[in-house]
């Protein structure tokens, strides 16, 4: 039984969308949130659960076509994620999860409804989009360069009610221009990675809205800098 100060974490539907080592999200934020004595429990949430309404941080990841419908209209009949989500939850939605936070998406040759928790949908694109995607993100974020590594055939168009994440520097994100979206507490990204091992800072800034903090003790990331300055260079030399 977690206490009121506890942080808890949901990682939804890994049988279903957990392309790319999603799960690196879940243990990053479970680790960085540990690292600065946050007590911390992680839930995954498979898609023949009930979704709790209840904890802070959710996380939904990347899937081919088929299991993305199937999450979709599962999350939707369930509704749990949705009175999450109002009730002012963060979340990091990730290519597939993150076409079906917005309006409709396209999978198995049709339109399908979304969760219509961000302003946004997603159709079909020309071709797919493989490789590296990279972005300066929104400077209201305050954060470095996103880094990470995009595979999708859709396309994400965005609406007034959201701002893109990042404006892209290589790769194509939503469209070639800009790369994810935000609204409120919520992230969308293309970025794999697991986007979180690659852009911890993203993690913290998912661990401050869960717990209303303006900043957090800083970690060693060389590592993840290291990574970055690599993926950053071997971009910039493409
Ligand atoms: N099925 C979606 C697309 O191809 C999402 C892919 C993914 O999550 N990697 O656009």
């Amino acid at each position: 039984m977690s206490t009121e100060s506890t942080l808890r974490i949901v990682w939804i539907y890994p049988d279903l969308l957990s392309t790319y080592g999603d799960r690196g999200n879940m243990l990053i934020l479970g680790r960085r949130a540990a690292q600065r004595g946050i007590p911390v429990e992680t839930y995954e949430v498979r898609s023949d659960q009930a979704m709790p309404t209840t904890a802070d941080i959710y996380l939904i990841g990347g899937g081919e076509d088929g299991p993305q419908a199937l999450a979709a209209q599962r999350l939707i009949a369930d509704g749990g994620l949705h009175r999450a989500v109002h009730q002012g939850a963060a979340v990091l939605a990730v290519c597939a999860g993150y076409q079906l936070f917005g309006r409709s998406f396209f999978a198995k040759g049709a339109q399908c409804a979304g969760l219509d928790l961000m302003d946004l949908y997603s159709d079909r694109g020309e071709t797919r989009a493989v490789g590296e995607v990279r972005g300066d993100i929104d400077p209201r974020l305050g954060l470095p360069p996103l880094t990470g590594f995009e595979n999708h055939g859709g396309r994400t168009h965005l609406g007034p009610g959201v701002a893109p994440l990042a404006r892209v520097t290589a790769g194509i994100g939503n469209d070639s221009q800009t790369e994810g979206a935000w609204h409120g507490k919520i992230l969308g990204t293309y970025a794999h990675g697991p986007a979180l091992a690659r852009n911890p800072a993203i993690a913290d800034l998912l661990l401050r809205w869960a717990i209303g903090a303006d900043s957090l003790q800083p970690l060693d990331d060389t590592w993840a800098d290291r990574l970055r300055g690599e993926r950053l260079a071997a971009a910039g030399a493409a």
